[in-house]
């Protein structure tokens, strides 16, 4: 599924991220970018011990913050270290977070002057984030920064099967 967000492009697809050719790809870290299982594990599995000495060298990132790295062996030239918050129930700021994950995502995409990056569905694994409401931050979030910020072309989001891709999508035809 795709839609047009003035000149740029808001892209689903369900797939794996560490196959994308985005200029960078996102990672949904940990606090400590030390690595670790779902698409983090798969990131770094992919790319090769080059990303995690980047993310040693870097020491950690807060919540809602994003750090980038080369891409190691990854078609991507960057990855895009995010930290997405752990979901407790919704009335600890979480939204706030998760929204700060794609904001500042996007802005470190901006100033390395990218114009494709590609996100998975950052908190919905592991940190427990309902996917659909997720999705409705994540999307609105990239809408609302695509439409201020000509520079970036591409906004794909990689979603990692088909339940998850298909909420995604009933979430953007709701949204646009
Ligand atoms: P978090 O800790 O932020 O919840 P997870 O990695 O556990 O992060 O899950 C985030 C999302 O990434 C989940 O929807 C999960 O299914 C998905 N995911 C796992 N592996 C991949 C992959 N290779 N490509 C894209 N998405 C993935």
């Amino acid at each position: 599924m795709e839609v047009k967000i003035n000149n740029s492009t808001l892209s689903l697809v369900e797939g794996d991220i560490t196959k994308e050719e985005t200029d960078a790809i996102v990672n949904a870290a940990n606090s400590r970018l030390a690595g670790g299982g779902g698409v983090d594990g798969a990131i770094h599995h992919a790319g090769g011990p080059s990303i995690i000495e980047e993310c040693r060298k870097i020491g950690g990132c807060p919540t809602g913050q994003a750090v980038i790295t080369t891409a190691g062996n990854l078609r991507a030239k960057y990855v895009i270290h995010t930290v997405g918050p752990v979901y407790q129930g919704g009335t600890k700021g979480e939204a706030t977070l998760l929204r700060s994950t794609h904001v500042e995502s996007l802005k470190l995409a901006s100033s390395k002057k990218l114009k494709s990056v590609a996100f998975p569905a950052i908190s919905t694994g592991v940190y427990g984030y309902p996917v659909d409401e997720a999705a409705h931050i994540a999307l609105t979030t990239v809408i609302d920064y695509l439409k201020e910020h000509a520079d970036i072309e591409l906004v794909s989001f990689v979603l990692f099967g088909r339940k998850t891709y298909e909420i995604f999508a009933e979430e953007l035809r709701k949204i646009t």
